[in-house]
């Protein structure tokens, strides 16, 4: 296959207009990034920004409002503002739940939901996780048992971010139970469903969970008590949600290794200035030393990789290659990402010397944000067992 792909005009112009809409808020990202961790919510002016620039429209067709400019645009959307030091926030749920609604949803919810998603107007977070069921996402518990025109849903969810601020949330349950699976002898991933819900539902209790991390998010732990939602909010076909949700996992995962490029070049950028100003003997800037350069310049290969290997894998995605290269490629690049991005804000540190641990470095900050994509929203161990298996061909451990 070829991988004849190239920046367009329009999508330099992606990330000059992304840029330029942060200048403005350059002296205020220190705020923002407080707010969360005060409890005094989201920065809303921001967002707001982020969907002038069409960034929340991205991925949305034009005839439900959206600029349909692709996964390419939007990752390099993405990467310029982890670049210049701001978070994404809720960008990475919301696009991903927007491709699941966009693939998987029917008129009516889609003209229902995605003019508001593209406007800004609402947020959405994503909510698989709960506390048995991490990487092995097919074992969750929590249940919708149909009654009448709703469901009735029971169980509880875990470090769902940004649950505080999200208007829906898009519930991944189960309403076939493991037990009638195996009773009925059907395959594991049969009995998954979707929903959108309504965070303010009667039945949902948030409880927050402390996990210091340099982003404007929050974790929260839900509780699921006879909660009510309507069947009409029921996205894609009952007991079918397994291929609809991961359908929707590339985009996630090229949006994740987008960020974790933006976050390296912002490592780097702040080393490389630092390694050229800052003396100890004599009059030589710590940079002249291999032990500071030959890092950052490690890092700057490494950067250049992972760049291409993100944008082969938005491109495939966005020209329609098939779902199982594109998986390939997002993992791959994820993967490469992640571990760059904490390579280089550790190789920031250490240019830093003790600066590396100030709070005016921000450095330290970053390296938590920076190591939570080694876990999430995919492990470091998951994309080597898909690798082994997908495209090595050897035999699956679990
Ligand atoms: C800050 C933060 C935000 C999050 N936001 C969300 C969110 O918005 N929505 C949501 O649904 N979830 C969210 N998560 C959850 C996240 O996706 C999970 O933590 C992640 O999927 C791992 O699941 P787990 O924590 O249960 O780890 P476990 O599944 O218990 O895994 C533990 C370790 O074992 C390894 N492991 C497991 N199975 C295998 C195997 N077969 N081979 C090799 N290694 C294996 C894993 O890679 C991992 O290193 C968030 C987590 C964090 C920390």
């Amino acid at each position: 296959m070829s991988l004849d792909f190239t920046l367009s005009d329009e999508h330099k112009l992606v990330q000059t207009s992304v840029g330029q809409m942060l200048d403005k808020f350059e002296s205020r990202k220190a705020e923002f990034r407080q707010m969360a961790k005060d409890g005094k919510g989201f920065p809303e002016e921001l967002w707001q920004e982020y969907a002038q620039a069409g960034l929340t429209g991205a991925l949305i067709p034009e005839e439900y409002g959206g600029n349909n400019m692709g996964l390419l645009a939007l990752m390099l959307g993405f990467e310029t503002v982890c670049t210049r030091g701001f978070s994404p926030g809720l960008l990475l749920t919301i696009c991903m739940d927007t491709c699941c609604i966009v693939k998987n949803g029917n008129d009516e919810q889609k003209e229902r939901f995605l003019p508001k998603i593209a406007d800004g107007s609402i947020k959405f977070c994503f909510a698989i996780t709960e506390p048995n069921a991490g990487t092995n996402a097919l074992q969750i518990e929590t249940h919708a048992r149909r009654d009448g025109d709703n469901y009735i849903i029971n169980g509880q969810k875990t470090f769902i971010s940004g649950a505080d601020v999200a208007d829906y949330m898009l519930l991944v349950v189960r309403t076939t139970t493991a037990k009638e699976l195996k009773e009925r002898g059907q395959p594991k991933a049969y009995g998954m469903s979707l929903f959108i819900v309504d965070t303010k539902s009667k039945g949902m209790e948030k409880t927050p969970i402390s996990i210091p991390l340099s982003d404007e998010l929050n974790q929260f732990q839900l509780f699921f008590d006879d909660m009510e939602v309507p069947a009409e909010n029921l996205l894609g076909t009952e007991n079918e949600g397994a291929v609809a949700m991961f359908n929707s996992l590339n985009p996630e995962r090229i949006l994740a290794a987008a960020i974790c490029t933006g976050m390296a070049q912002s490592a780097l950028t702040k080393a490389v200035d630092y390694a050229k100003e800052r003396k100890v003997f004599k009059d030589t800037p710590i940079g002249a030393y291999q032990s500071i350069a030959h890092p950052l310049a490690e890092v700057k290969i490494d950067l250049d990789a992972a760049r291409l290997m993100t944008q082969r894998a938005a491109w495939a995605y966005d020209t329609g290659v098939d779902p199982q290269t594109v998986g390939s490629y997002a993992n791959m690049a994820k993967f490469l990402a992640a571990e760059l991005a904490i390579k280089a804000v550790d190789h920031a540190i250490e240019t830093h010397g003790g600066l590396g641990f100030a709070e005016e470095t921000g450095l330290i900050n970053q390296w938590s944000g920076a190591r939570l994509f080694r876990t999430a929203p995919v492990s470091r161990e998951m994309i080597l067992n898909y690798v082994s298996e997908w495209n090595l061909g050897l035999p699956k451990s679990y």
